[in-house]
């Protein structure tokens, strides 16, 4: 008898506990995954996708609107350390010296 009560009990519970997730997963997505939505659906993997995406733009950028890149020493740095525009590029104060 306690068998025959305790089986179909659990299963009811299952059920509503799953739908009740369902429910409720959407909502917090769609309030959460606004940014996420246009890259990735299900928005799980993007955190580690985003941190990736923004270390390959610092290396692929070769220099900020503020920056120039010494085309004698090859370094990137930053405006106030331009010397002058050489015939190849900019050359920065250390190499002008
Ligand atoms: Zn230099």
């Amino acid at each position: 008898m306690a068998t025959d009560y305790d089986a179909p009990r659990k299963s009811e519970d299952d059920s509503e506990s799953i739908e009740a997730l369902k429910e409720r997963v959407p909502s917090t997505q769609s309030g959460a995954g606004d940014v996420e939505d246009s890259d990735n659906p299900t928005g799980f993997e993007l955190p580690g996708a985003d941190l990736s995406d923004m270390e390959l733009d610092v290396v692929v950028l070769p220099a900020q609107q503020d920056e120039f890149t010494c085309m004698s020493c090859f370094l990137v740095k930053h405006r106030s350390q331009l010397d002058h525009d050489g015939a190849d590029g900019p050359i920065c104060k250390e190499c002008a010296a």
